[in-house]
């Protein structure tokens, strides 16, 4: 593979350059592994026209059924007919027990994947969660070395993949579906404390008084959060939308903005790109740690105490001590 053509062809904007890209990054061959660090490498060298190029990264996530796939056609839309680029992606971990993919049916965004300005990636049918998070973030990186605005990373927020989700993205929208107030606990606090804006869909018809209340109980709610350093006054902020009327969806990209720009300016968005960098060099040594041990010299002892703790004769924690022990 020629990957300097490649890079080239992703820097220029190139949507099956990307495609292929992205394919390269998600690829488990060691061989092919190589050709994706050189990649990335020549995408974010010094002087590279894509070296410092930023989209804004949305995580968007919530649960089947509440229109997230209709919201990405319509946000998209709009986002284009304003003259941006937008690139969406999926992180579906959910895949790799069922098979089935949350972004494998591209019928489901059927005019924004039509869209010249606009790049939808379905997402892969098989990996672990670590897996999943590398090539997530590579995705990601990969789209906004090739010039798009604003990436969508969407999740259906099934196990760790909210988390995935929180530490490759600038912002992170929690799409909600209207409910009675009682409903408001099944949302787990943990991700309500992840999301900058929360978005009640489907405020429209017969459907908006509830949306509304359900507005209202959640604002409530983030109102009882302690506030975080990187908010202005008044955020994280619920709202009503409708994907499917196309309502609400200019304010909501306005208050996007709007945080957006505020951290820039104070230095939180920075910030929180340096932690994500940080986090995911960590994430990469320890899985690479232990791939490196699980076929180095000291595989033996590794599978002697894995096999230990298995049999109940060291605990879980006494083993992995003497295994650190052996190598420091
Ligand atoms: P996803 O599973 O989260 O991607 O949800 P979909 O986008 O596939 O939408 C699920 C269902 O909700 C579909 O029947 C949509 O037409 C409907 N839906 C999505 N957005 C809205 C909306 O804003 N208002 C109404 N009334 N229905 C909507």
């Amino acid at each position: 593979m020629d990957v300097a053509a490649l890079a080239m062809g992703v820097a220029a904007g190139d949507r099956r350059a990307l495609a292929r890209a992205i394919t390269l990054v998600e690829s488990g061959r060691a061989d092919h592994r190589g050709q994706a660090l050189d990649l990335l490498a020549r995408l974010r060298a010094p002087g590279q026209p894509a070296a410092g190029r930023q989209a804004l990264r949305l995580g968007l996530s919530g649960t089947p059924g509440v229109g997230k796939s209709t919201f990405i056609e319509s946000f998209g839309l709009m986002l284009t007919a304003g003259g941006l680029r937008v690139a969406v992606l999926a992180v579906d971990p959910s895949s790799a027990r069922s098979g089935g993919s949350i972004l494998g049916d591209k019928t489901r965004m059927d005019r924004l994947s039509r869209d010249p300005r606009a790049f939808i990636r379905p997402s892969p049918s098989q990996a672990q969660m670590g897996g999943v998070a590398r090539r997530s973030r590579e995705a990601v990186a990969l789209c906004e070395a090739a010039g798009f605005d604003v990436v969508l990373i969407e999740t259906v927020g099934v196990g760790q993949s909210e988390t995935v989700v929180a530490e490759i993205c600038d912002l992170f929208l929690l799409l909600l579906a209207p409910a009675g107030g009682d409903e408001l606990q099944g949302v787990k606090r943990g991700i309500m404390e992840m999301a900058d804006l929360i978005l009640v869909n489907k405020a429209d018809g017969d459907l908006r008084p509830a949306a509304l209340r359900t507005v209202a109980d959640y604002a409530g709610a983030l109102r009882l959060l302690r506030r975080r350093p990187q908010d202005p006054e008044g955020f994280p902020k619920a709202m009503p939308v409708s994907a499917l009327a196309v309502e609400g969806l200019e304010g909501a990209w306005a208050e996007m903005r709007a945080l957006a720009a505020w951290r820039r300016e104070t230095g939180h968005w920075q910030a929180r790109r340096a932690a994500q960098a940080r986090h995911w060099f960590e994430e990469e040594v320890r899985q690479g740690l232990l791939s490196v041990l699980a076929q180095g010299p000291a595989r033996g002892r590794l599978a002697d105490l894995g096999a230990a703790v298995e049999a109940g004769r060291m605990t879980p924690e006494a083993a992995a001590a003497e295994m650190l022990r052996g190598l420091a």
